[in-house]
């Protein structure tokens, strides 16, 4: 498995690094968050899909499960499962039919849809460091090795 750490020092790092992911993605994305409350998952996503050109607030939809961004390019649907009482739930929702071929998901919690989520591109995982924090961004196939070899903050 390939993987590669960043030091995000402060929000803006964390900020930085949705943004240049959002740049490298080419094709359809599947984009797992993991990391504690607070760690920074939605600051992440808030980057990601600002740079894509959306220009309001992003809030983790935290009652709703998921908030679509139709973006330029790109259909963006940023997942929050939190609160997902039963898996089961994702199947009411129409699960499959947000993972589409001009689709980029990010899904915070992926753990709460656990069998019924496409397996993701990527995995990101952001842990506390003090007051700062550190990602930990994994491949799982050959396009997440292409989007990882790309990735570098400055
Ligand atoms: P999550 O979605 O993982 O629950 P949020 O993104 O909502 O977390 O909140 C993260 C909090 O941590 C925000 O208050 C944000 O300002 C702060 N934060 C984000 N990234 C960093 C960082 N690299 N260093 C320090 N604080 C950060
Ligand atoms: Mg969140």
């Amino acid at each position: 498995m390939s993987t590669k750490q960043f030091a995000l020092s402060d929000e803006q790092a964390t900020i930085q690094l949705g943004t240049v992911l959002a740049g490298l993605c080419s094709q359809q994305t599947t984009i797992y968050l993991h990391g504690d409350l607070g760690a920074g998952k939605t600051t992440f996503s808030r980057g990601f899909v600002r740079a894509l050109g959306h220009q309001g607030n992003v809030k983790s939809p935290t009652y709703t499960l998921v908030e679509p961004y139709q973006l330029d390019q790109w259909q963006v649907y940023h997942f929050d499962l939190y609160r997902l009482a039963d898996p089961e739930e994702l199947e009411f929702m129409g699960i499959r039919d947000y993972f589409t071929p001009d689709a980029i998901c990010l899904v915070e919690w992926p753990e709460k849809g656990a069998g019924l989520l496409p397996e993701a591109d990527l995995d990101i995982t952001i842990r506390y460091n003090g007051e700062q924090r550190i990602a930990q961004v994994a491949a799982n196939n050959s396009y997440g090795i292409t989007l990882l070899d790309q990735l570098e903050l400055c």
